[in-house]
């Protein structure tokens, strides 16, 4: 490897995501989160002898659902293993996991970044259990354990390693986190540990056929420390490289506070681990009564409503891309196209006044059904109220009285205009007569005379005049009268 040679980065994923099942994966314990440490704990979760696990049958399904959505195969034989090693958060001794017999293989999730789309193709989805974790306070001498999270069902989404940018790797979160929401399967909140994500980084030079030495990055909870831990290991390796040295494989842990990653382990041999099927827990077969079932409550996902909002609705990239971010929206959206054929309009009142709205407040405290916003996109178009009008007088009245029409509340408030163009030209001209010394401060170059004369303007037609088209028309008639 030569000096100022060319690098790149390749990046693998392993996505963690726990499924919100109210039991655990192996027994009847609780899965309630932020519970007194030790209280979600029973004989299985931490190995009494004797104890055997019971599969959850909820978590097949699941990891099955996300399976169908990733577009992979889905193995309708399945088995546990035990992955064998010692750690104080694990009381067993051994993790049980799916590893020769994963529920699904292959399959990709799509990424789109810059406007470019990327299949992100995938290893395997496997279902698992989770861990204990350790707590380690300062100052003090001794570490605690809580096995409230041991036992926990996990998935876990393994990436080909083909991701090549921190941009791209911060969408693939996101993809996987609308998913599981999408399906329901998790809340994908990675503040809460909900979800969370290892990288295989390897930086090799731009010719190279063969993948660098490859170092895990553990424990990153949010995509802006994954992005940080990519971009501090890449430039790590970089410098190595350029060094001349070899990058050891290892594991590196990521610390959230100086942006570094550190040595944890050297990789272990696969087999250290000494995995073998789980003689307590039989295999899982998944028959086509079951699979046709899951299929059948298979809900809209996102890659889905987003090419609909292309195709059908004519959105652009952007708008496709925001109204699917969340599924309440993307489905509030598609039923409000339902009542009205001016879907590049109703999308600007989503993406609008709508998500202003739901920035600030829960989606469900929304009063306004997607057929009543209709209406009012309706009554825009047909003219004599203005989108200002509607977005200022009578959207937050009708969040007030979600029963009301539109229409009626319009009357009510008297919001009718005959401010039609001609009628905005005449009052224009009035303005214009009365005011000569404005004018001729405008000839003089004041470019401010013109918020004077819109002022005016909309305060004597008490703001019903379309300001766009009234501004169109001052500045068109003041432009004649300059010449
Ligand atoms: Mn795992």
């Amino acid at each position: 490897m030569g000096k100022n040679a060319n690098y790149k980065v390749i990046i693998g994923l392993e996505v963690h995501a726990q499924l919100n099942t109210k039991t655990k994966i192996f027994s009847t314990e609780s899965t309630k989160f932020g519970m007194k440490p030790n209280t979600q704990v029973g004989a299985i979760s931490i190995a009494l002898p004797g104890t055997l696990p019971k599969l959850n049958k909820k978590v097949i399904e699941f990891v099955t659902k996300m399976g169908l959505a990733c577009h992979c195969d889905i193995s309708r034989t399945q088995y546990f293993d035990r992955k064998n090693y010692f750690y104080p958060d694990l009381p067993k001794g051994y993790q049980i996991t799916q590893d020769g017999a994963p529920a699904c293989r292959n399959g990709y999730i799509i990424v789109r970044v810059k406007g470019e789309e990327k299949k992100i193709m995938l290893e395997k989805i496997h279902c698992e259990e989770d861990a204990g974790k350790l707590i380690h306070q300062e100052g003090e001498m001794d570490s605690k354990v809580d096995f409230n999270r041991a036992g926990m069902p996990l998935i876990e989404i393994v990436t080909k390693p083909m991701l090549e940018s921190v941009e791209e790797v911060s969408a693939f979160m996101n993809e996987v986190r609308k998913i599981v929401r999408y399906l329901e399967i998790s809340n994908g909140n990675m503040e809460e540990g909900s979800m969370r994500c290892d990288a295989n980084v390897s930086v090799m030079e731009v010719n190279d056929t063969q993948l660098g030495n490859k170092v895990e990055v553990k424990n990153m909870n949010s995509i802006r420390n994954i992005r940080r831990a990519v971009e501090y290991e890449t430039e790590r390796q970089k410098k190595i490289l350029e060094s001349g040295n070899d990058v050891v494989c290892e594991t590196r842990t990521f610390d959230v506070n100086d942006g570094k990653t550190y040595p944890m382990r050297l990789k272990e041999e696969l087999n250290d681990y000494r995995y073998f099927p789980d003689p307590d827990l039989s295999p899982i077969v998944i028959s086509d009564t079951w699979l046709e079932k899951i299929k059948s409550e298979m809900p809209k996902l996102p890659e889905e409503l987003y090419a609909k909002f292309i195709s059908n609705y004519g959105l652009s990239d952007y708008d496709a891309q925001v109204l699917t971010d969340s599924k309440e929206i993307a489905l509030f959206f598609e039923e409000v196209c339902n009542y009205t054929s001016h879907y590049k309009t109703a999308a600007n009142w989503i993406i609008g006044p709508a998500k202003a709205y739901w920035n600030e407040q829960d989606f469900a405290s929304f009063s306004i059904k997607p057929k009543t916003l209709a209406s009012l996109i309706e009554l825009v178009e047909k003219g004599g109220i203005s989108f200002t009008i509607a977005k200022q007088k009578i959207f937050p009245e009708l969040l007030q009285n979600p029963e009301l029409e539109p229409e009626e509340i319009a009357h009510n408030l008297d919001l009718f205009s005959d401010m039609n163009d001609q009628n905005i030209v005449a009052l224009i001209n009035e303005l214009i007569t009365e005011f000569p010394m404005k004018l001729e401060e405008f000839k003089k170059g004041k470019k401010g005379i013109i918020d004077f004369f819109m002022g005016e303007l909309m305060r004597r037609c008490k703001g019903k005049a379309d300001p766009r088209i009234a501004q169109e028309l001052l500045m068109k008639r003041l432009r004649e009268l300059k010449s």
